[in-house]
């Protein structure tokens, strides 16, 4: 199971009421597994890639946003 899998599988089963403290702990969980999951930066302006969950300017270079931890893709874009 990969990390976009058990995300699948947690809101499948996401409980639809009480449960909050679940609740919290399935958000928080889907939360991390998203950064986890190495994301495309968003080229806005094509010299300034920006994070894509939070927005945060990045220098090309890094595995993981320095401000949020979302785990990055540069795919075959040129990294230094
Ligand atoms: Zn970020």
């Amino acid at each position: 199971m990969n990390y976009q899998e058990a995300i699948k599988a947690i809101k499948s089963n996401y409980p639809l009421s009480n449960y909050s403290m679940l609740r919290e702990a399935l958000d928080l969980s889907i939360e991390l597994l998203e950064k986890a999951t190495p994301k495309k930066p968003n080229w806005i302006y094509d010299d300034e890639p920006l994070c894509p969950y939070c927005g945060e300017v990045l220098d090309g270079t890094e595995e993981h946003c320095d401000e949020c931890d979302q785990r990055l893709d540069w795919g075959d874009t040129y990294v230094d």
